[in-house]
């Protein structure tokens, strides 16, 4: 049996990574979303708003499942008894600190390996940060988001719609 860890931040979810989730649910029977809390980060949504928006915008996937986790990721993985790591790679600027990441990862646990998606062409653009400064400009970010989010992320920035 095959247990992934998709670890990010998901400041917040986009349809990216809900893409990466539903396309990991093909090459995994259990896929566990790490939400890194990181605590020499300031993101915009705590780590329980960034864990319940996943748990929202995923409830209708069977076999996937929410959690938050700080420290070494391979830790994480290991602690769920994951032997897999699932990461999307968008661009090429993605690559360089993913394959250092993937090897990183390796030489501290070569039990788990690391399991790179590449993005759907329409996704190859979308990142959490690029949505929150759309969205803090007021801008129409239905394309990007799901609905729930689209209306946090409004409420975030106080925009009335
Ligand atoms: P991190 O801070 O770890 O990069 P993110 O939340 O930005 O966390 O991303 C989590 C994972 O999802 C990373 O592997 C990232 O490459 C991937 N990802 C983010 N956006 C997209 C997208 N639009 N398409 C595919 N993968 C994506």
């Amino acid at each position: 049996m095959n247990r992934a860890v998709y670890p990010g931040s998901f400041d917040p979810v986009t349809f990216g990574h809900l893409d990466i989730i539903e396309r990991s649910l093909a090459i995994t029977d259990e896929l566990i979303v790490g939400v890194l809390n990181n605590k020499a980060k300031s993101p915009l949504f705590s780590v329980e708003e960034r864990v319940n928006m996943l748990k929202e915008v995923t409830k209708h996937l069977k076999h996937v499942t929410i959690q938050s986790f700080d420290g070494l990721l391979v830790d994480f993985a290991a602690q769920s008894q994951a032997n897999m790591i699932v990461r999307g790679l968008r661009a090429i600027t993605d690559f360089e600190y993913e394959l250092q990441m993937s090897q990183i990862n390796h030489a501290l646990n070569s039990k788990i390996e690391t399991v790179f998606l590449t993005t759907r062409l329409e996704f190859a653009y979308l990142s959490s940060s690029t949505v929150k400064e759309v969205a803090g400009m007021g801008g129409e970010i239905c394309k990007f988001v799901p609905e729930l989010v689209v209306e946090r992320l409004y409420q975030k920035y106080g925009v009335i719609r």
